[in-house]
């Protein structure tokens, strides 16, 4: 690899796109393949969340940096993108909730994260219609909403008007040393691979420890200001963590268009995009639950995607060393719009062999992994 290195990146959501545009501002030559369109995978699915989540001393070493990079791309995204820095409130049914997001605190400090935790009185204040009897919130003002099939795009032409960026609608079959081979039968090489294709990455690199993880959301019509922060409960991480039985949590966010998006569920059932009844009943209860005038919102739309989820929560970036060239950014579970912007430094600096802008090591694609559950 002489020079700046040809990389082919598969998969335009936004771990690909963000990882293209990447390699391009630091002097690749990108081919960019996709088999659908950008922004059509998970990343069309999601809720958009820009978040600093805590699960692990490395996952919020990851979204720190992550979010402290989109705060330095959002002025140069057009407003299609609608990133909102509106903050997050993690929200404490109970004191003993309350004590235990105190203890994030630290955690937040040493990753330059600002964060307090807010009483009930101030609670009510940021959010009134919340169902009284909370006893406060830990609040995370610099976390951010955003639009990410839109970014997806976005980035994809900026990637194409640099003149060093080929966007290719192809369906890769399968991988080589240095190469790709397509569904039409055709050979490419490069430097360097990019498998970012999200939950369909084990179809190309067998032994990925990715499976698909089922979400619903629900989109309201249009109710300016009745929430103007992303209102999770502090219970989320638990939901979120746990990788068994079938979870839902309350998690609202306010729309640019006035609309409330509802959130959030978490099972294991393979690629079934089935709305699963039973569950969404139990997430829009959970969700009423909290914020009483939702039950006076209509529900316009609900739809289903799927987090590519690994054993240890922690997402596959960095080199796949039984194929020689290969390079995995995949498997962020429901974090891959958040850390797509730290993703792709960190690709960039391990195909550019330069310095990590966070240690690497915890993501390592063939790190040791506890056993994969399997789709019930
Ligand atoms: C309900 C739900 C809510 C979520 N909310 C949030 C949130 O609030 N915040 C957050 O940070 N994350 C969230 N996520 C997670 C986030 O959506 C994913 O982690 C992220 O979109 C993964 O992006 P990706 O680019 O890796 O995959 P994808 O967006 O799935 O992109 C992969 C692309 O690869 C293409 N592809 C696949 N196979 C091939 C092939 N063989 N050849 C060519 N192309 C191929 C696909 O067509 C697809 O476009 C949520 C997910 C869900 C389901």
């Amino acid at each position: 690899m002489a020079g700046a290195p040809d990389v082919i990146v598969i998969g335009a959501g936004l771990v690909g796109t963000m990882t293209a545009l990447g390699l391009v501002e630091a002097g690749a030559s990108v081919t960019l393949i996709e088999a659908a369109f950008p922004g059509g995978g998970s990343t069309g699915a999601a809720m958009g969340h820009i978040v600093a989540m805590d699960d692990s001393p490395a996952q919020l070493a990851l979204c720190a940096h992550s979010r402290k990079r989109w705060g330095q791309l959002a002025a140069s995204l057009p407003s299609s993108g609608e990133v909102d820095r509106c903050g997050t409130l993690w929200i404490a049914a109970d004191d003993a909730e309350l004590d235990a997001g105190r203890g994030r605190l630290a955690g937040y400090a040493n990753h330059h994260v600002n964060a307090e935790a807010v009483d009930a009185r101030a609670l009510y204040q940021l959010e009134p219609q919340l169902r009284p009897g909370l006893a406060g919130a830990l609040h995370v003002p610099g976390d951010a909403v955003c639009y990410p099939p839109a970014i997806a795009r976005a980035l994809t032409d900026r990637a194409a008007a640099s003149g060093r960026c080929v966007m290719l609608r192809a369906r890769v079959q399968a991988l080589a040393p240095q190469a790709v081979h397509l569904s039409d039968g055709a050979t490419m090489r490069a430097d360097a691979i990019v498998v970012a294709a999200g939950v369909a990455s084990p179809d190309l690199v067998p032994g990925l420890p990715i499976v698909p993880r089922k979400g619903h959301l629900v989109i309201s019509d249009r109710h300016p200001g009745m929430v103007r922060h992303q209102l999770v409960e502090l219970g989320y991480l638990q939901s979120a963590h746990t990788f068994g039985a079938a979870s839902v949590a309350f998690n609202v966010q306010p729309r640019r268009t006035g609309q409330v998006l509802i959130g959030s569920s978490r099972e294991l059932v393979g690629c079934n995009m089935q709305i699963n009844r039973e569950l969404l009943g139990a997430m829009l209860r959970r969700a009423t639950d909290f914020l009483p005038a939702l039950r006076r919102v209509r529900a316009l739309r609900t739809w289903v995607g799927f987090r590519p989820a690994t054993p240890d929560k922690l997402p596959l970036i960095g080199r796949w060393p039984a194929i020689d060239g290969v390079w995995i950014a995949a498997g962020h579970e429901g974090l891959g719009i958040t850390m797509a912007t730290g993703t792709a430094d960190l690709i960039v600096a391990g195909i550019l062999g330069r310095q990590p802008p966070i240690n690497a090591d915890p993501f390592l694609p063939d790190r040791p992994m506890p056993a994969m559950a399997h789709a019930g």
